[in-house]
């Protein structure tokens, strides 16, 4: 309600009848789910950064206090320890949701998705926020099609070792679509591909944490299978401001978020190898079970609707998060010396 009278206000002052997005985006609250984690800590950043009010809701599942260190004491913002499978009454006008374990090794057995999800939905309802869920290229599963489109329903197995991450988001789209049709709450859907970047956890067994730390301590990069299965890998600041245009413009979606550029296991340690350590080994071990053979997005739906397409190359991207894993594996260069 205060943002609707604030916005008009703004409307009646504004006698060209378009209330600029800076001035808008002045009056939000903000809240942001799993917004101690990778993802989270940069859009948390960004909101800052325009002006927003922003309240974090963070178990500290995979999360991490340091993430966010540098706004505490600023108060447009908070941080609450807090598990979204529990109710929670917050007064907010966005609802980002990105809380869930993500990563293999964390998301077994576990009911973030759909509770959570739940959890944030009735928030929304009732003090009729706007709510976007951060859903992932993993509801395509294992794809026949290949680029993913967003109309492609996806080759899920509902009973495999990885099931309760994607068939979990793929409850958390429905259950955002049914608050949607069923009692008209503005919901965005993003579908995140595979995204990597600074503050991205190290040990979480994602592929490009494991390279570049393997690499950086002169352990052998482990490729899982032969190597030639694909990804796309999408530098964080660029789904960041995806994520943003989502939450603001008119469309529901879902949309695939993602970097088109496909690397093979193999290609992706070259590029880790020629960025770090040339004589960095290779070494083969056993395939997860249900791993995707392929994933790529087909990105023309976010790219006509939001005008949004990412900037930032794997070649380019990997160095800033190379500096970030140095500090943090060895400390800075002090540290190292004492
Ligand atoms: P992350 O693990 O760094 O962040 C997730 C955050 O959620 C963590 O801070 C964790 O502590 C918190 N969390 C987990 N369970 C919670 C709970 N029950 N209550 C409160 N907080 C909880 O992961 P990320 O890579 O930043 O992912 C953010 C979102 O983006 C997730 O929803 C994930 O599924 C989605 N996504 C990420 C990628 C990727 O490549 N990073 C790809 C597809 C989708
Ligand atoms: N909920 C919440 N915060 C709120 C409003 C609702 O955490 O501000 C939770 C509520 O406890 C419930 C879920 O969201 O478990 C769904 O709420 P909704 O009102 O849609 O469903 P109902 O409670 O009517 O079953
Ligand atoms: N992978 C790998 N070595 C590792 C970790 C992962 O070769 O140390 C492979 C994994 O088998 C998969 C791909 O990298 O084929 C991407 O794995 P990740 O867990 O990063 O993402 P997701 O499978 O969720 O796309």
């Amino acid at each position: 309600p205060t943002r609707r009278v604030l916005l008009e206000g703004l409307e009646s002052m504004n006698v060209g009848g378009k209330v600029p997005l800076g001035l808008k985006s002045k009056s939000q609250r903000i809240v942001v789910t799993g917004g101690a984690g990778f993802v989270g800590s940069h859009l948390v950043d960004r909101l800052i950064a325009r002006g927003d009010s922003v309240i974090v809701i963070d178990n500290f599942f995979t999360g991490r206090k340091e993430n966010l260190a540098h706004h505490f004491g600023n108060p447009k913002f908070e941080l609450i320890r807090h598990d979204v499978v529990e109710p929670i009454l917050l007064e907010v006008d966005q609802i980002y949701h990105l809380a869930c374990p993500a990563s293999p090794v964390h998301y077994k057995f576990n009911p973030t998705n759909v509770v959570g999800t739940l959890n944030m939905l009735g928030l929304a309802k009732r003090v009729g926020a706007r709510f976007l869920l951060t859903s992932t290229s993993e509801v395509y599963g294992d794809p026949l099609q290949h680029p993913q489109v967003e109309t492609y329903w996806g080759n899920v197995n509902p009973i495999g070792v990885r099931s309760c991450y994607d068939e979990g988001k793929r409850t958390a789209e429905t259950l955002s679509m049914d608050y949607h049709r069923g009692l008209g709450i503005e919901v965005r859907i993003a579908r995140i591909f595979n995204t990597y970047g600074p503050r991205m956890c190290i040990d979480d067994g994602r592929v490009v944490s494991n390279f570049v730390a393997q690499a950086l301590r002169k352990e052998p990069l482990t490729v899982y299978g032969d190597g030639k299965q694909t990804r796309s890998f999408q530098y964080v600041s660029d789904l960041v401001e995806g994520l943003m245009r989502l939450m603001e413009g008119n469309h529901v979606g879902p949309f695939n978020l993602g970097n088109p550029g496909e690397f093979t296991m193999l290609e992706l340690a070259q590029v880790v190898q020629d960025t770090i350590d040339p004589n960095a080994k290779i070494e083969f071990r056993p395939n997860t079970e249900d791993d995707p053979h392929k994933r790529k997005p087909d990105i023309s739906k976010a790219k006509e609707l939001l005008g949004w397409e990412p900037t930032v190359s794997l070649r380019k991207g990997l160095p800033l998060m190379v500096t970030d894993f140095r500090q943090r594996i060895f400390g800075d260069a002090k540290d190292n010396i004492a």
